[in-house]
C-alpha cells in the first residue's frame, strides 16, 4: 500500500515529521495521539509515572562532576548518569511512559522492535512489571549477534519473533511490528523505541525522555548557579539527545549531537559507512515520517554501520533533522576509533564504563574540547557492560 500523508492531526517540525503511513495505520496512530495528548495533561497519570520512575527506574539520576576528565580537557564537565537507570540505559524512561499510556487505553499486549536488543529488553521489563503480553520483533541477524539480550527478554516473559525479511535487521523489525499493529491495535500497543517514526511517536518519546533534561537543568543550576555552555549527546534515532536537549532549546546553550562516523572509507552499495543520517543523509520517508535518512541514489535505504549497535538506525528523528537544519542543534561525528578512546578514557579517568553509544559523545568531547566552552554536560545514555565482548574483539583485530 502506498504511504499517504495525513495532515489532519500530525505534527510537523518544519517540513519534517508528519504521518506517511498506509491507511490501516491512520486509525491506531490517531487514537494514540489523542490518548497521549489527553494523558500529558492528566495529573494522576503523571503521579503514577513519577512513582515508577522514582522507585522502579531509580530516578532522579545524578549529575556527576567528572573531576578528572575536567582536568584533562580544561573545562568543567558534568555527566548525566542515565547509565544508572534500571536496565542500564535511558530506554526505560520511554517504555515506562508508553506502557502506562497503553494501560490507560485498555491495551493488554505490547509489541516492539529491537536492533541490538536494548529497547526489546526495556520493553520486556515493563511488560513483566505492568502485566502485558509482550512480543518483540527482531531481525534474524541481530538475534544471532545479541544472544544475551534475547535470553534476557525471554527470562522476563517476552517472546522474541525472528524477522526474516529484507536485511533481517532493525528497519525490517520496525516494518514487521507496524504490520502486526495494523491488524492488532484494538488490544495491542506498538511501543516504538526512539524519537522517530510517524506522529505521535517523535513527540511522545521526546516528552517521556525529557525527564533527563528537566533534571539536568535543575541539577546544573544547583551545582553551578548557571546554564552550561554546551550539552553533548550521542544520536541513534535521537531519543536520549532530544530528551536532554528539549528543556534547553530556548537557552543559550550549544547542543552538540554526535552521530556514529563509522569505520571511515570502505562504502559498499548496500552498507553506509556510518550512521550519520543527520549530518550526511538526505530527505526521505522512513517508518512513517519525512526525515533525513541514509539512502542510495535510487532511494533504497542503506544499512548503517557503527561499532555501537544502538547507533545504527538508518535515519534520525524528524525533530532533530529540523533542529539540525535550522542550526539550533549542531551535528557532529565520532568514528569507531574516537568512540573506543572515549570508552577507555571514561573508564580509566572516572571509573565509569560507558555504553559504546555514549562513548561517542565522550570521544567527541575529548577530540574537540574547544567546542564545549567552559562548562559542559555529557549525557551518558547507558552503561558499557553489554559492550565488553565487542571492545575486546575490536582490540584483538
Ligand atoms: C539505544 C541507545 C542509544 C541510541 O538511541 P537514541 O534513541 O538515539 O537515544 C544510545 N545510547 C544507548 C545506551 C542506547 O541503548
Amino acid at each position: 500500500m502506498k504511504p499517504q500523508l495525513c495532515e489532519e492531526f500530525a505534527v510537523r517540525f518544519g517540513r519534517y515529521g508528519g504521518l506517511f503511513v498506509p491507511e490501516t495505520l491512520v486509525q491506531p496512530l490517531k487514537e494514540l495521539a489523542e490518548a497521549y495528548e489527553r494523558l500529558m495533561k492528566d495529573g494522576e497519570f503523571h503521579s503514577e509515572l513519577n512513582l515508577l520512575l522514582k522507585h522502579f527506574a531509580g530516578r532522579p539520576t545524578p549529575l556527576y562532576f567528572a573531576r578528572n576528565l575536567s582536568r584533562e580537557l580544561k573545562c568543567r564537565i558534568y555527566l548525566k548518569r542515565e547509565d544508572l537507570v534500571h536496565g542500564g540505559a535511558h530506554k526505560l524512561n520511554n517504555t515506562l511512559g508508553q506502557a502506562l499510556v497503553a494501560k490507560r487505553m485498555g491495551k493488554t499486549r505490547l509489541i516492539a522492535e529491537t536492533g541490538a536488543g536494548q529497547h526489546g529488553v526495556a520493553t520486556a521489563i515493563v511488560g513483566a512489571n505492568l502485566g502485558f503480553e509482550t512480543q518483540v520483533y527482531m531481525g534474524e541477524v541481530d538475534i544471532e549477534r545479541q544472544k544475551m539480550n534475547v535470553y534476557r527478554m525471554e527470562l522476563m516473559g517476552a517472546e522474541v519473533i525472528p524477522v526474516r525479511s529484507g536485511s533481517r535487521t532493525l528497519k525490517d523489525a520496525i516494518n514487521e511490528a507496524m504490520r502486526d499493529w495494523a491488524a492488532s491495535f484494538e488490544h495491542t500497543h506498538y511501543l516504538l523505541g526512539t524519537a522517530a517514526g510517524a506522529h505521535p511517536f517523535p513527540s511522545m518519546v521526546r516528552d517521556f525522555q525529557s525527564v533527563i533534561g528537566h533534571e539536568a537543568r535543575e541539577q546544573i543550576l544547583e551545582a553551578e548557579g548557571r546554564m552550561p555552555r554546551s550539552i553533548v549527546a550521542c544520536v541513534g534515532g535521537g531519543s536520549n539527545a532530544m530528551g536532554i536537549f528539549a528543556p534547553f532549546l530556548k537557552d543559550d546553550v550549544r547542543l552538540l549531537a554526535v552521530e556514529a562516523g563509522g569505520r571511515g572509507p570502505g562504502r559498499t552499495d548496500k552498507i553506509a559507512d556510518n550512521g550519520a543520517s543527520m549530518g550526511y543523509g538526505s530527505d526521505g520517508i522512513l517508518h512513517g515520517a519525512l526525515t533525513k535518512i541514509l539512502q542510495d541514489p535510487f532511494g533504497q535505504i542503506l544499512e548503517s554501520y557503527s561499532v555501537a549497535a544502538g547507533l545504527d538506525y538508518p535515519g534520525v528523528g524528524p525533530e532533530l533533522a529540523y533542529l539540525a537544519e535550522t542550526g539550533r542543534v549542531l551535528p557532529k561525528l565520532a568514528d569507531d576509533k574516537t568512540a573506543l578512546q572515549g570508552f577507555r578514557a571514561l573508564s580509566r579517568l572516572e571509573g565509569i564504563i560507558p555504553a559504546l553509544e555514549s562513548a561517542h559523545a565522550v570521544g567527541y568531547a575529548m577530540q574537540e574540547p574547544e567546542a564545549l566552552g567552559d562548562l559542559a554536560i555529557i549525557n551518558i545514555s547507558g552503561r558499557g557492560d553489554k559492550d565488553l565482548a565487542t571492545v575486546m574483539d575490536y582490540e584483538n583485530l
